[in-house]
């Protein structure tokens, strides 16, 4: 068995960039409050037949996410190196790009008798949305929970879509390892939805191609941080490189190991990883706090993280406990982000407006 740097074990094709860049995301810190997804939309995903694309959206969990239900939808490796059957999802799952009868309010005559309810591109009622589930979470009342769980391509090291695509319209940058889909050459043929496991490429229903995340690769080459990093109002997104032994991305997955991959069963070896999320203790019938446990199912977690979950949430604990009785705590000082940007993207502190002659 062949293991990289980290332990995990590797099998097949690995495509190893001389550097890679990965992005860490503190789930105790996110709000679910999608500016993310809004600043990624309004940069890039503007144009006709992208308006269904949320190259990065935050879903909440326990929930079917972002296309409906993709954790059931195959992709990926089986360990033994070959690809898992999967299956496209389709535009409705995606959650497809809804429309306003807004014509027949303010210009058809009708006026108040027309209401402003949505309808999907076959004029239905939609029955999915890019964040359907908004809030809902899971669990039992008094120890219902949930979580909120930001989503971008994984960039990933074994990428499902790259090792798909016929036509070599995928590609990993040799300099950073950002997996880019060039839309020029893609012929719309879809293999790599199918094969990735974490259903992070849309298919542009008017010029039939594959489009994805980019990773912002952009502003990147400016040293600007990607747009999700730099709007998100928790300060929660990680950028940097894997091997930057000085930087908050190297200290979360290397040193301290305490950013986990979401489902790294699924082969891809992604490196985009999570601080899992710390949730309240549970509540007794009778509203009681029971600290013997948390509110949400350790299973449930490890089922998204792995098996080292458990281990990781002791970690975090025992060093917020350190930071309570005042003492120093490079982890926590690491996840708090003192100085804003250089602490969270310490390559990509530019301001863009800056770069744009102070036009925004
Ligand atoms: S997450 Fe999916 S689209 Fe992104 S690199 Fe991995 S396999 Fe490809
Ligand atoms: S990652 Fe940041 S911007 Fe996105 S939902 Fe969470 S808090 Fe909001």
């Amino acid at each position: 068995m062949v293991q990289d740097k980290t332990g995990r074990e590797i099998d097949g094709k690995l495509h190893k960039p001389r550097r890679q860049l990965a992005m860490v995301f503190d789930l105790n810190k996110c709000l679910g409050c999608n500016t993310c997804s809004m600043s990624c939309k309004t940069q890039w995903t503007r144009e006709e037949g992208m308006e269904s694309m949320w190259w990065t959206i935050t879903n909440t969990m326990p929930g079917k996410g972002t296309p409906k239900d993709w954790e059931s939808l195959g992709g990926g490796f089986e360990p033994d190196g070959r690809q898992k059957a999967s299956r496209i999802p389709s535009r409705e799952e995606f959650g497809d790009a809804w429309k306003l009868p807004k014509e027949d309010v303010f210009f058809g005559g009708k006026g108040k008798t027309v209401q402003l309810h949505p309808r999907n591109h076959r004029g239905e009622k939609p029955q999915w949305g890019a964040n359907w589930d908004e809030d809902q979470g899971g669990g039992e009342y008094p120890n219902s929970f949930y979580f909120y769980l930001p989503r971008i391509c994984n960039h990933c090291t074994h990428p499902a879509c790259l090792e798909a695509c016929p036509r070599a319209a995928i590609s990993k940058r040799e300099e950073d390892g950002v997996v880019l889909l060039n839309d020029e050459k893609c012929k719309g043929f879809r293999f790599c939805m199918e094969a990735c496991p974490y259903k992070r490429i849309y298919y542009n229903h008017v010029r039939d191609v594959g489009q994805k995340c980019i990773f912002c690769f952009p502003r990147l080459e400016k040293g600007v941080a990607p747009a999700c990093a730099r709007q998100c109002p928790g300060r929660l997104r990680f950028v940097g490189y894997l091997d930057d032994e000085s930087g908050p991305i190297h200290k979360l997955v290397h040193k301290w190991k305490v950013a986990l991959p979401l489902h790294s069963e699924y082969g891809t070896q992604p490196n985009v990883y999570y601080v899992p999320p710390v949730l309240p203790a549970r509540l007794t019938s009778t509203g009681k706090v029971d600290p013997s446990g948390s509110r949400v199912p350790l299973e449930y977690l490890e089922n998204l993280f792995g098996p080292r979950v458990g281990e990781v949430l002791k970690v975090i604990e025992a060093e917020r406990e350190k930071k309570r009785r005042g003492e120093a705590s490079e982890l926590m000082d690491t996840l708090i982000v003192y100085k804003w940007p250089e602490d969270i993207f310490p390559d990509f502190t530019n301001d863009p407006i800056v770069l744009n002659g102070g036009q925004s």
